[in-house]
């Protein structure tokens, strides 16, 4: 399963990419508290992630959140300088122990994409993690219930993967959660219509293409490699979203 994920993953991260948005959305997904352990696509250590966010606040970046970036993309509202957003994918419990710290190091707030079947198992985010990210001040996103693939998703999984998971969610943050992350960065135009239903304002992807009718349910992010130094980072971050 993990395998197939990994897979996947790989294959989409190989995608061409077509910039179509000005604000870099970074995408993190495991991190690691030994820093001894190689960072990848799907993982980065504690000290690369000091590192990058570290090499991000130097250079001036501002975090911003779903609702600035909405305001941003439907009227115009003005965006801080040097505007990044941060987004962390699938529940870890890392999320929790390493990133909320370091980015509170840094003055940042990110946003926390929570699929809420493994909340509480071993290895996640329990409720009272995922509320106090949230009393902290960053944005808990919805990212389904069990991470299915677009096409997995049919009208009759509509409750169970979009419109439950928010409810849950909005139940532990006690705040409206209107943001989801497609898992694997997979849309179609019917998962879009299925989101619009079930009362996300804003979706996000990875690099994929976006949909030319619904661009604020194809907004693009950055999967950031664990590898990368703050400098390269910010390259990347100029190639993909000029
Ligand atoms: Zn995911």
């Amino acid at each position: 399963m993990r395998l197939i994920y990994l897979l996947l993953l790989s294959i989409i991260i190989d995608q061409p990419v077509s910039p179509s948005s000005s604000v870099p959305i970074l995408c993190y997904h495991n991190i690691s508290a030994d820093d001894s352990r190689k960072s990848s696509a799907l993982s980065i250590s504690r000290l690369q992630l000091r590192a990058q966010l570290k090499a991000l606040a130097d250079s001036g970046y501002h975090s911003i959140l779903p609702d600035q970036l909405y305001a941003y993309l439907t009227t115009g509202k003005k965006l801080p300088d040097r505007p990044v957003m941060i987004t962390f994918d699938d529940t870890r419990t890392e999320h929790f122990t390493i990133a909320a710290p370091l980015l509170q190091e840094y003055g940042f707030k990110g946003v926390f994409f929570v699929m809420t079947v493994p909340v509480a198992k071993p290895g996640y985010m329990n409720a009272s993690q995922i509320k106090a990210l949230s009393d902290m001040g960053h944005v808990i996103g919805a990212h389904t219930w069990d991470h299915p693939h677009a096409k997995g998703i049919r009208p009759s999984d509509r409750e169970k993967q979009l419109v439950n998971p928010r409810h849950v969610l909005e139940k532990i943050t006690g705040k409206p959660v209107e943001y989801i992350a497609y898992p694997f960065g997979e849309w179609n135009e019917t998962v879009i219509a299925d989101v619009q239903i079930s009362g996300y304002k804003a979706a996000f992807q990875l690099t994929g293409k976006v949909s030319p009718a619904n661009k604020l349910y194809t907004i693009r992010r950055i999967m950031v490699n664990g590898s990368w130094s703050g400098p390269r980072l910010q390259q990347e971050l100029k190639i993909v979203f000029k």
